[in-house]
């Protein structure tokens, strides 16, 4: 049995050598043959450094390092490109999901499930739970994909999921709703996430909602037919307000109470028309992404891996 877990790196220098003596100790106890597969997605500080020196020390550690920051979700599927083991566990480098859980997740794995999510179960909400977790539900409800509420990007694949997700080279990459979307037998443990052992998210709110976005525009159109029915109930309004406008001014013959609700209208429906055209607008630009066909990332270099080569991309 061999197991490979994929750690995306983006500037965690100080929490590198932590998450190594974690996992090494988890894995010793665990048995079985181990890949650390470590992601250095365009790192500034000495994470790279960091990184090699673990390869050097202990050949189970493996590096791809990446010629810029591709982002959190090209990292995760350049892990799922090159590991070679019977699963793969995601996690995060910043030591939020933590390692000693990988018993449970193959645990579980080995009972037969082909996916293991991870729910957290932290008690205290911030702000950003409350949102994520609106979005969980507003994904559900736009895609029919369930990706149970506080579903963490720290989850165990078996790997005959992973070879079905390497077929997905989709530019908006949602990895949480792509593991949704490709079915296969589904478990679920529960953990409590630990603070983020040194440095700051790189998930700002900005980054938060343009993930959330980019994961609704590219799982579901119901906000096309969401445009289309607005614009069908404001034109049955508008018909109204014509037929209204035509009694008052030929049988009342009262034309200046008009005024108000022209204004209103012209507001409403100048708003409207701009939000609707942005929908639709949304839709293209992702259509112009996918055209594009460029690659997802591009590797600097590997270290650890049987074909060494300096440049490549995918
Ligand atoms: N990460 C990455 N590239 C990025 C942003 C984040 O590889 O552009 C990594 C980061 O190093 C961490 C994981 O993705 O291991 C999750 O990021 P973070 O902890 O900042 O997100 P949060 O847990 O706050 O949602
Ligand atoms: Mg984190």
């Amino acid at each position: 049995m061999t197991l490979s877990v994929i750690l995306p790196v983006c500037n965690e220098e100080p929490n590198l050598i932590l998450l190594y003596d974690r996992l090494d100790a988890v894995t010793r106890g665990v048995g079985g043959l181990w890949e650390f597969i470590f992601i250095d997605d365009g790192s500034t500080d000495d994470s790279l450094r960091c990184l090699e020196a673990l390869h050097a020390k202990d050949p189970r550690v493996k590096v791809i390092s990446f010629t810029r920051n591709f982002g959190h979700q090209a990292a995760l599927t350049a892990g799922l490109d090159v590991m070679v083991g019977d699963a793969a566990i995601l996690m995060d480098a910043d030591l939020q999901h933590p390692p000693e859980l990988l018993k449970s997740l193959i645990d579980q794995w080995r009972q037969g499930f082909e996916i293991v999510h991870t729910r957290r179960q932290n008690h205290h909400f911030s702000a950003k739970d409350l949102l994520s977790s609106f979005f969980y539900r507003l994904f559900r409800c736009m895609s029919g994909i369930d990706l149970g509420v506080n579903a963490a990007d720290f989850r165990l694949l078996d790997r005959r999921v992973v070879h079905a997700l390497r077929q997905f080279r989709e530019r908006s990459r949602f990895i949480r709703g792509l593991t949704g979307w490709v079915g296969f037998r589904v478990g679920t443990i529960p953990y409590f996430a630990e603070a983020r052992h040194a440095g700051q998210t790189k998930y700002s709110w900005s980054r938060m909602v343009h993930l959330a976005i980019d994961g609704l525009v590219s799982f579901s159109t119901a906000p096309l037919y969401w445009a289309i029915y607005t614009g069908f109930i404001l034109s049955g309004l508008g018909l109204a307000e014509i037929v209204y406008a035509l009694i008052t001014r030929l049988i009342t013959h009262h034309a200046l109470p008009g005024w108000t609700s022209l204004i209103i209208w012209i507001s409403l429906i100048g708003g409207l028309q701009l939000v609707l055209m942005g929908v639709s607008g949304m839709y293209i630009a992702k259509i112009y992404e996918e055209v594009k066909e460029r690659p997802l990332y591009l590797i600097r270099r590997r270290w650890g891996f049987a074909s060494e080569s300096e440049s490549e991309s995918v």
